[in-house]
């Protein structure tokens, strides 16, 4: 079986492909574009992302990562994501409709999310939002959150704890 940090990669390309198709799809509505940053904040991940993405800045030799305390996600630099390659599953995602269980109501609704900025002259309903025009984050994270647990198993077999979450800024303290 292979280990957890190989399943991360995998799922990594997954999402990687399905939010580039998606965006594809979409891409008379979403504007995002380079130098658009405001979903950008200070993030924490799980241990298993954490890990996987300094081994990828590690085979890349990215060792000198720029981090600035004052911005609302440090790894921002000239409001470029200055680890783009290296971002975090969530990132993926920015801009993305995503759709997801919403426990606000009475009874548990799918709802969908995006970007404010996006799909700003679209007819929503004539939209018609569905499970092949959207990201699924719930399914997105519970993957992630089993790939995790077996992670943090294997971890403990080779008698390392591991914290819940771990907060990004410290890529550079193991760099
Ligand atoms: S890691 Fe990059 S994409 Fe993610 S919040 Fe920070 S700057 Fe933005
Ligand atoms: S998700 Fe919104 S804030 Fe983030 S890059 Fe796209 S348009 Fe800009």
């Amino acid at each position: 079986m292979i280990n957890a940090i190989e399943r991360y990669k995998q799922l990594r390309r997954r999402v990687e492909k399905d939010c580039e198709a998606l965006s594809k799809l979409h891409a008379d509505n979403i504007v995002c574009a380079a130098g658009c940053c405001d979903c950008c904040t200070n993030l924490s991940v799980f241990p298993v992302e954490f890990y996987s993405l300094l081994e990828t800045l590690k085979a890349n030799n990215q060792t000198k990562l720029h981090f600035d305390e004052s911005l609302p996600c440090g790894f921002l630099k000239d409001s470029l994501c200055s680890i783009y390659q290296s971002r975090p599953l969530i990132c993926m995602s920015h801009g993305i409709p995503i759709v997801f269980l919403n426990d606000e109501f009475e009874e548990l609704e799918y709802s969908v999310s995006f970007c404010e900025k996006n799909f700003t002259n679209t007819d929503l309903d004539a939209m018609k939002f569905n499970g092949n025009n959207t990201l699924n984050i719930d399914e997105l994270n519970s993957e992630l959150s089993q790939i995790n647990c077996d992670f943090v198993d294997e971890c403990k077999e080779k008698g390392l704890e591991m914290p819940e979450r771990i907060e990004l800024r410290r890529l550079l303290d193991f760099l």
